[in-house]
């Protein structure tokens, strides 16, 4: 059942007849079980969802997948970081049940036919807007996901805000029985939001980097202190290009629906930027905002 080419404590599952052999096992016994999906090249902001999972259920399995289909041809599909021996010591250190290790072409065999597509959160002009094929690969692996491991409990990070609240009606949608949770950012000490492919910056771009948190804070100082918001998030973005950031987009949008903020509602402010070669995501929550662009605590 296990994979022998890795050394580890942790069951190593490389099929699905195996991941489901295990999980099946446990649910016989009345178990809980949380998974956390990730593509590997394992950081903290990982680590802390399984944190989370833990918390919650009586047994966490990790996913390691790089996922072709949510990456367009000139993306890094390639290069993307692979480093799975170091990704199960450091599971081992926190401590989960199994890692689930398909390879594509246990993912998607010879024949593979489906895809599932995406309106609503999927297509609201921020992720999808640079990457029209990404939400795609996304809802139809995490769909896989979630009926190969059949947990009660699935894990994704806030980070990837637009991504999580795909999930959640890709849920909904299917009648999926699992409970979806979101999980805090972690961050370097500097205020990076951790991420697999920081390790693409040179070190000129990562000492830039920060200035990304510390832009959308800005702009929600200002929106605390009574100012427009649309010329807090010119400001922003002018200051970010002239240091050498390439802007996708820095929005205010209703955190809920992830449409147009109108006012009255919970924002959050979300950014996706170039440095060099390297694109940066992040978001964080503005609070309540009302209609004339001030914060409601
Ligand atoms: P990835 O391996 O990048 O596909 O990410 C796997 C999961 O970890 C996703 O749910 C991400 O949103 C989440 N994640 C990535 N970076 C962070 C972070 N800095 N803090 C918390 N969760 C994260």
């Amino acid at each position: 059942m296990s994979d022998p080419a890795f050394s580890h404590a942790i069951p190593c599952c490389p099929t699905v007849a195996a991941i489901r052999a295990l999980v099946g096992q446990w649910r016989q016994e009345g178990q809980t079980i949380a998974l956390v999906p990730t593509m590997g090249a394992l950081h903290e902001g990982h680590l802390s969802l399984v944190r989370q999972a833990k918390q919650q259920a009586k047994r966490v399995v990790v996913s390691i997948f790089v996922n072709p289909t949510q990456f367009a041809p000139n993306e890094d599909f390639s290069s993307y970081p692979r480093q799975l021996q170091r990704d199960l010591d450091l599971l081992a250190t926190v401590g989960i049940d199994a890692v689930f290790t398909p390879d594509a072409g246990v993912m998607y065999p010879a024949g593979f036919s489906t895809t599932i597509s995406m309106v609503g959160p999927a297509t609201v002009g921020l992720e999808d807007a640079s990457r029209p094929v990404f939400f795609n690969g996304v809802a139809t692996v995490v769909a896989k996901l979630l009926i190969q491991v059949a947990p009660d409990l699935a894990i994704f990070g806030e980070k990837d805000f637009q991504q999580l609240a795909v999930i959640k009606q890709l849920v909904l949608d299917l009648d999926l029985p699992v409970t979806v949770q979101g999980g805090p950012t972690m961050r370097e000490a500097d205020g990076l939001a951790m991420s697999s492919r920081n390790v693409y910056l040179s070190t000129a771009e990562r000492a830039l980097a920060p200035r990304l948190y510390r832009s959308m804070n800005g702009v929600k100082d200002g929106i605390a202190a009574g100012q427009s918001v649309p010329s807090l998030i010119r400001a922003a973005k002018t200051e970010l290009e002239q240091v050498g950031f390439t802007i996708d987009y820095l929005v205010l949008r209703d955190a809920s629906t992830l449409a147009e903020w109108h006012g009255r509602s919970q924002g959050r402010l979300l950014v996706a930027a170039w440095l060099g070669k390297t694109r940066l995501i992040d978001n964080i929550g503005i609070g309540y905002v009302d209609l004339d662009g001030h914060i409601k605590e």
